[in-house]
């Protein structure tokens, strides 16, 4: 299918001005390898351009906005988002190889950012503060200037929208530098919000290599903030280059994010998140449940269940919809077939099934491994693929220890009727957001969201994520 394009994908966004770069890079539909589009290869030079064009917008137009102002043009970027979903996501759809039904959801998702912090540009205030005689003391939220946005290719528009949203909600200017792999979303976003009245310069966005133009955006000494999602080793290279110019971070990483069954669980409540929290977008999400833990009254009850599942996951091209489609690249789909190697002396409970796959495409089979170790390759190292282990237990410590066995700390979740274990665990796991009988509550955008250990560190999302795109001053007044 040709992608539905109503903008041209081979030129960078820079100063609203499209611009073209040097050299360009094929982007390939990862369902069945076909070249998609040429997109732009930005490169420093071109990053050096998008920096001065949020400057010019910082100091123009964009700056001079009230908050009011800023929150009703995000709020008319989300209107046109929902008016656009759908081609919005059939490009998702065919650039990240998401199912569609998961794409749509996307989509709503990257309106809702913009409703949700559309309506919050101007609810966040300074405050007073109560100080010796002869003084007023107040504090002002400011935004840091130019804000860096480095994307990875699983979420485009919900991290576009997370990240780049609660940047320009607070006033603050944005690059943008999508994946290599995924980047139609991002250029269409950035369409849109100029369609919708942001002026020229408030985002940019120049794709392009991480290497290349990722690096000279996390290094420029022009930007104030850098947002970066993606790997843990890209992740430290972001922050070491950033540290360079003393400026701030968020890093939202990896994971390895446990669900904890216990025998006194809602198994019928449970089933579904065990299952879908693990096999969503092919396992590429960084909240990925990779790790089922059960306690062993129910753990026989929970694999069987679990392998009833797996048996019925399709896997196919994202248009046809199935639950399971490709991975983003025939590179992720070696790394996730070595993983699978690694796991040759253990058992497999289940598998999906393959539809319509061409052998083009990076298709890998969704796996559930059975009775794993806790130390084991799988069990501690992030896939990035539909694998999920089975790990037994038998107390609540034994859970709670290996539940905190990884580098991650992104997401948990706890499966139990007992309130007063629902609240020890929810203080003693160590992760960025606990749940408790459900996993992800619907991935709601006021919740904020971020890990601990190698998942990094700062929290996008909700209004945590306005405070972190801005700094605080405090004004201290003397009058006698
Ligand atoms: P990646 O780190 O390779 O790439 C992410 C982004 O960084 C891309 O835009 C890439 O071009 C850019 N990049 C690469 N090298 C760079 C460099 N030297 N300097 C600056 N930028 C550079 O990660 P990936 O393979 O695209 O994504 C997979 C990883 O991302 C997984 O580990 C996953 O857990 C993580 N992830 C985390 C979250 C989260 O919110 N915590 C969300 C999505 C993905």
């Amino acid at each position: 299918m040709t992608p539905p394009l109503w903008f041209d994908p081979s030129h960078m966004l820079i100063g609203g001005t499209l611009t073209r770069s040097d050299d360009t890079l094929t982007l390939i539909n990862p369902s069945d390898g076909s070249s998609l589009a040429q997109i732009a290869r930005g490169q420093a030079k071109d990053i050096d351009a998008a920096v001065k064009a949020a400057h010019a917008a910082r100091t123009g137009e964009w700056g001079r906005m009230t908050a009011t102002e800023r929150g009703r043009i995000l709020t008319e970027i989300g209107r046109k988002v929902m008016e656009r979903a759908e081609d919005l996501a059939v490009l998702e759809a065919l650039d990240v190889g998401k199912p569609l039904t998961q794409a749509r959801a996307d989509a709503t998702a990257l309106a809702r950012y913009m409703e949700f912090y559309g309506g919050a540009a101007d609810k966040i205030t300074g405050e007073t503060i109560p100080y010796l005689a002869g003084y007023t003391v107040y504090t002002l939220r400011e935004p840091h200037g130019v804000t860096g946005h480095i994307v990875p290719w699983n979420y485009p528009m919900q991290i576009i929208g997370r990240s780049v949203g609660a940047a320009l909600a607070m006033g603050n200017a944005c690059v943008l530098k999508p994946a290599e792999e995924a980047c139609l979303t991002a250029l269409a976003f950035a369409h849109i919000a100029q369609e919708a009245g942001l002026p020229d310069g408030a985002l940019n966005v120049v794709p392009g290599l991480g290497a290349e133009a990722g690096a000279a955006l996390a290094g420029h000494p022009g930007v104030q903030h850098i947002s970066f999602t993606g790997s843990v080793g890209t992740g430290a290279l972001v922050q070491q280059a950033a540290g360079a110019n003393v400026v701030p971070v968020t890093l939202e990483l990896g994971g390895k994010s446990p669900q904890l069954v216990f025998d006194d669980a809602d198994l019928d409540a449970a089933l579904p998140f065990l299952v879908n929290a693990g096999i969503q977008n092919a396992g590429q999400t960084c909240s990925a449940s990779s790790r089922i833990l059960v306690q062993r009254g129910v753990y026989d009850v929970v694999r069987i269940r679990m392998a009833e599942a797996y048996a019925n996951l399709t896997v196919g091209p994202a248009l046809d919809d199935q639950r399971v489609g490709p991975l983003i690249s025939t590179r992720q789909k070696d790394i996730v077939q070595g993983f699978l190697a690694k796991g040759a002396d253990l058992t497999i409970a289940a598998q999906g099934t393959l539809q319509n796959t061409p052998d083009t495409g990076a298709y890998v089979l969704p796996t559930l491994f059975d009775n794993v170790p806790a130390d084991h390759t799988l069990a501690r190292d992030e896939i990035f693929g539909p694998v999920q282990v089975l790990i037994p237990f038998d107390t609540e410590d034994e859970a709670l220890t290996i539940a905190n066995s990884t580098d991650y700390g992104l997401v948990a979740s706890v499966w139990t009727r007992d309130g007063a274990r629902q609240m020890r665990l929810a203080k003693a796991l160590h992760a960025g957001q606990v749940f408790i009988n459900n996993y992800g509550a619907g991935g709601g955008v006021e919740l904020p969201f971020g890990g601990v250990g190698k998942s990094g560190h700062g929290r996008e999302k909700g209004f945590e994520a306005l405070y972190g795109f801005s700094t605080l001053k405090t004004v201290a007044a003397h009058h006698g």
